[in-house]
């Protein structure tokens, strides 16, 4: 069966990788879509990004579903021809902070697709994958295109989650791809009073319109857009940062009122923090990353009509094209979420 590796920037190659061991509590997955992240980009353009750059070959991806296959004995639940939703996370469930809840700090995770440790955590993008039952999620009366977009979910389940009140209140989102419209359509839904929308390209700001925002505006070509929020010490009550881009960062928080909430998502390594206005506004700062039970509560999103992820997917490349689709996916005049079909 064929994987997609990357070897390094802009050294992808689609290789022969043997079928793996089939375990009591574990299912064969026939990936069936698989939806290209930014992280995956960034192992496609530079090697890595931040502390997680490439050592060695490794299979990215790890926003997919499948079909089932073949069950382990021990397998409940689960049954050949099911559809799931396959969660990249797989936490030691065992230390203290999986103890706790918070699976996503577990000091042993193995998310797919990722160079933090090494020996690498190799992907989910290969037709066929053995995959633990506790990774997996029904998603029959979904489809695979949307089952692929439940991990992007999740993350934006999990920031919000993290924020509190969303009704009545008013939010700037910084960075209009997958991750700012996915968390435009969860405010929304959650009663958001006004959601403000920045990004430096027209295209996915006319989406961001389409999907709720109450206004967009591109930075690069019309700044004031935070002169316009600053006055009074500011408007808005909390940003979503999901660009990774300091500069947006940095001129934002001028318009976030004092006590506001900056919840960083985006990811691009260290960025500089507007230190000063921070701590004269007394704005809290909340990173957020990855997810944990949220996984679950995305597959219920979407087949309940809650979050319509199927404006975002853009693209959907067979795998013989894998270059093409990551080609596509790092144009974001032509492009929100790419998805590969194995
Ligand atoms: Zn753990």
């Amino acid at each position: 069966m064929k994987a997609i590796f990357i070897h390094k920037a802009k050294d992808l190659r689609i290789s022969e990788i043997e079928p793996q061991a089939l375990n009591k509590n574990e299912v064969r997955v026939k990936i069936e879509r698989g939806g290209i992240c930014g992280s995956d980009l960034h192992y496609f353009n530079h090697g890595g990004f931040g502390t997680n750059f490439l050592k060695e070959p490794m299979i990215l991806g790890h926003e997919v579903s499948g079909t089932i296959l073949e069950t382990g004995n021990d397998v409940r639940g689960l049954d050949v021809g099911d559809l799931v939703a396959i969660s990249p996370s797989q936490p030691c469930d065992n230390c203290t902070f999986c103890r706790q809840g918070h699976t996503n700090h577990c000091i042993d995770m193995k998310f797919y697709g990722s160079a933090m440790l090494f020996p690498h955590i190799q992907g989910a993008f290969r037709q066929e994958m053995v995959v633990n039952t506790s990774q997996c999620v029904l998603s029959n009366d979904i489809t695979s295109a949307q089952a692929a977009m439940v991990e992007p979910l999740s993350v934006v389940l999990h920031a919000l989650k993290r924020v509190g009140q969303i009704f009545s209140k008013n939010f700037l989102v910084c960075g209009a791809g997958p991750i700012g419209l996915l968390t435009v359509q969860c405010l929304k839904a959650s009663g958001a009073s006004n959601i403000v929308v920045t990004d430096i390209v027209d295209e996915p700001l006319k989406l961001a319109e389409k999907l709720g925002a109450s206004e967009t505006f591109n930075v690069r070509t019309g700044k004031d857009i935070f002169k316009k929020y600053s006055g009074n010490k500011g408007w808005f009550d909390t940003m979503f940062e999901c660009s990774g881009s300091e500069s947006a960062l940095m001129e934002a928080v001028s318009a976030i009122k004092p006590r506001g909430l900056v919840v960083q998502l985006g990811m691009s390594g260290n960025m500089k923090i507007p230190m000063q206005f921070i701590t004269t506004k007394e704005i809290k700062l909340l990173g957020s990353f990855r997810f944990h039970d949220e996984f679950f509560e995305g597959v219920q999103c979407i087949s309940s009509g809650t979050i319509d992820v199927q404006p975002l997917i853009s693209h959907a490349i067979p795998l013989s094209n894998a270059e093409l689709a990551f080609e596509t996916a790092n144009d974001r005049c032509k492009s929100m979420k790419v998805q590969i079909i194995f």
